[in-house]
């Protein structure tokens, strides 16, 4: 199988390795590979917004030729070099070590999401879910585990976001390059691009993929933009989460269906399929189909596909979850049940809820039927996603049904900023890296300097202001016509003020427009003249999503209001990049979801591993997160308030009573002492607790391991 290799047109023989490692993601996570490109041309990485390809697709043949001659430069070159090679062996890696018999049979996991967020440069990804499955990625290929990716090329990637003045979400297309990507197009021999086929709605569609290289981690993505496809069928996998439940369905269909057939015509043979979201539950139904037209039966065929599917629930709101009527699915489907020796009827039921609407085939009930590990991404939400699918074990007590839980978390070395690793280097020497799973290498950070780790916060602090006023001065120059307006919006920001952050999609549970509920109140704390506070907002709404629209067109109506004095700031086109200054440069990181809505949540986590402790109602992963020490919590209402007022009220209180006051607490060297025990904690919790790696153990142990021995469910009765 070839490649094609046009990005990287020219490189001197002595640095020629640039290619390899900017072609492959791991660059991203290595703190060497990234200095080394930033050398390469420093306007460029900020231009390109550190994107190696693009720069060396850039960079005069002139300067490339000095590099080769630079002795410093070829010194962290040869560094680079041999961490590369070192990092693509499976030899010496924590899965061999762990399951060594697992590991030697060479099987693969085959790990299917919507969307992966691995960095801006491919903006395959929404939000949260596919941040979380780019970790996943990373963190598999830190510890070897051998996975696979599966996902869609969507060439117009998600939407660039740009408000208007009076604050209306106005959606564009993404501009997505791919050749300033890690994306090839898989050529087998001599052949046209195409790998398969699958049929749906009555026309054959034949699909190609693209890969990338994350570390270890080969990623494929499934493309229909084909000449021999009809033109209605080319754009179907180049947008994410736009068009009508039509084209939603299709994209699923050729998501699960596809997937797996372009595995198979790679030869690739996955011992373990991981369905990450209800999404790409269809790839069990494929499965299915491959083991009934064998013969199998169809008990058989069940307890076949289940002993080696893991799914993972994300989300206990209803519309989070996919269903189709039972008529579209017959129109995309049919009349697959046919070869598969099945009846219409059959086929539909795997998907049919056994209590809700008749006639609707609901994804996760179907993955449910077609796992045998499942799983919710924190404590409280796999006690909540138990609650939920009782319906399917009717016979089973709540705590009986079989849904566990794997917490999420957040890959260190993507998410930790290089001036916070660099006070690591200082207090731990280089190599603590080895140590990151031993608990009292976190401990050990209660000992840091309170000088130097502040010294550390306030200069990240500082990044983000100027990212934040140079953000604010292009969106000047966009509508200069009437910059006089927007004079003040959110450009007063003070590297010396508390100052909040609070970015994640405008899905209504996640309530952004909560604090402002008592406006005289809020305000009392944000124009205080000793004591004041900021509030830097960063979200998009989805494209579908009315409601949310709404709550950012208030929030950001709220940016402009004289009367808070430009102490809330919004930041336009939320995405890794933004993401990344923000959980490392604010002070507070807030997060108000009405419980229990949020699964997880993960950008809390990315803030802590920062020094940035959170404030949050007791949701998600700060359930188990939180230990009095590491932030605040607002905790479920006690007196008969709603939920929205209650946790209004906590919010303005314990602002008022709690981190302002600790805030500004300052000692005579100026530094906030209490202040900084929250943020040694909420470091020392993050690191212990909330990293992807040991997420991915997690996953390694409780599912991945056992599925690929191919464990029968011997306590494991058919479900209703
Ligand atoms: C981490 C992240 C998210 C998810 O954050 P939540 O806390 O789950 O809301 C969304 N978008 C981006 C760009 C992220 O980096």
């Amino acid at each position: 199988m070839s490649v094609d290799r046009v990005k990287i047109p020219y490189l001197p023989e002595r640095i020629a390795g640039l290619g390899p490692v900017a072609t492959n993601l791991s660059w991203s996570w290595s703190r060497n590979a990234r200095h080394l490109f930033a050398l390469v041309d420093e306007p460029l990485w900020h231009l390109t917004r550190h994107n190696p390809i693009s720069i060396l697709r850039r960079v005069a043949p002139e300067r490339l030729s000095e590099l080769a001659r630079d002795p410093v430069f070829l010194d962290l070159y040869d560094r680079v070099m041999s961490d590369f090679k070192r990092d693509q062996s499976f030899d010496n890696t924590w899965f061999k070590g762990r399951h060594g018999e697992v590991a030697a049979g060479g099987g693969t996991i085959a790990y299917f999401c919507a969307e992966f967020g691995l960095h801006n440069s491919v903006p395959i990804y929404s939000g949260g879910l596919g941040v979380l499955a780019g970790d996943h990625c990373k963190s598999s290929s830190d510890l070897g585990i051998p996975l696979v990716g599966i996902g869609l090329y969507y060439t117009r990637g998600y939407f660039d976001q740009k408000l208007r003045l009076d604050g209306w979400q106005e959606d564009s297309d993404e501009v997505f390059d791919v050749v300033n990507t890690p994306l090839e197009q898989v050529l087998l021999p001599g052949k046209e691009p195409w790998l398969t086929k699958v049929r749906t709605f009555g026309r054959d569609i034949y699909l190609s993929a693209w890969r990338m290289h994350v570390g270890r981690v080969p990623v494929y993505l499934i493309d229909s933009n084909l000449e021999q496809n009809d033109p209605a069928d080319r754009d179907l996998t180049s947008k994410l989460y736009t068009g009508g439940p039509d084209v939603r369905l299709r994209q699923e269909w050729l998501l699960g269906v596809g997937g797996v057939r372009i595995l198979r015509a790679l030869n690739i043979a996955p011992a373990a399929w991981h369905a990450n979201e209800g999404h790409a539950a269809f790839m069990h139904l494929e499965r299915l189909r491959e083991h009934l037209e064998v013969g199998m039966s169809f008990d058989e065929a069940v307890q076949m596909v289940r002993a080696s599917s893991v799914f993972t629930t994300h989300t206990p709101v209803p519309a989070g979850h996919d269903t189709f009527s039972f008529q579209q699915v017959e129109q995309c489907a049919g009349p697959v049940w046919e070869p598969m020796g099945i009846t219409r009827e059959q086929f539909l039921e795997i998907g049919q809820h056994p209590t809700e609407s008749e006639g609707s085939f609901h994804m996760t009930v179907c993955a449910l039927r077609l796992s045998r590990y499942v799983n919710g991404v924190a404590r409280r939400h796999g006690e909540v996603s138990r609650q939920i699918w009782t319906p399917l074990w009717p016979d089973r007590e709540v705590e009986k049904v079989p849904i566990g839980h794997v917490t999420n978390g957040v890959h260190k070395a993507t998410w930790m900023s290089r001036e916070m690793m660099a006070l690591f280097d200082h207090h731990f020497g280089h190599d603590w890296g080895s140590r990151v799973e031993d608990p009292a290498l976190w401990e050990e950070v209660l000992d840091f300097d309170d000088l130097r780790l502040w010294e550390t916060h306030v200069a990240l602090k500082n990044d983000l202001m100027n990212f934040a006023r140079e953000q604010a001065r292009r969106r000047w120059a966009r509508h200069w016509k009437e910059a006089t307006h927007v004079v003040g919006a959110g450009t007063l920001l003070n590297p010396n003020t508390l100052t909040i952050g609070f970015a994640r999609r405008f899905a209504t549970y996640k309530r952004a427009d909560l604090i402002f509920s008592d406006i005289e109140r809020l305000r009392a704390l944000l124009v205080n003249n000793s004591r004041p506070v900021q509030i830097i907002f960063a979200g998009k709404a989805h494209p579908a999503d009315t409601p949310g629209k709404e709550i950012l067109r208030t929030v950001y109506g709220y940016t402009r209001d004289p009367k808070l004095e430009g102490r809330v700031a919004f930041i336009e086109d939320y995405d890794l990049h933004l993401a990344h200054r923000l959980v490392q440069g604010v002070d507070l990181w807030l997060n108000l979801p009405r419980v229990p809505m949020e699964a997880s949540g993960t950008s809390g986590m990315k803030a802590a591993l920062n020094g940035v402790p959170q404030l949050s109602t007791l949701d998600g992963w700060w359930h188990e997160g939180y230990d009095g020490l590491n932030g605040w919590a607002i905790p479920p209402a006690a007196s008969r308030a709603t939920p929205d007022e209650w946790d209004a009220g906590r919010f303005y209180s314990l602002l008022e009573e709690q981190v302002i006051p600790l805030y500004y607490a300052r000692d005579e060297r100026g530094i906030p002492h209490g202040w900084l025990q929250k943020m040694k904690h909420a470091i020392r919790v993050a690191g212990q607790q909330f990293t992807s790696r040991r997420m991915l153990q997690n996953y390694a142990d409780q599912y991945y391991a056992p599925a690929m021995r191919g464990a029968l469910a011997g306590d494991d009765p058919p479900i209703g």
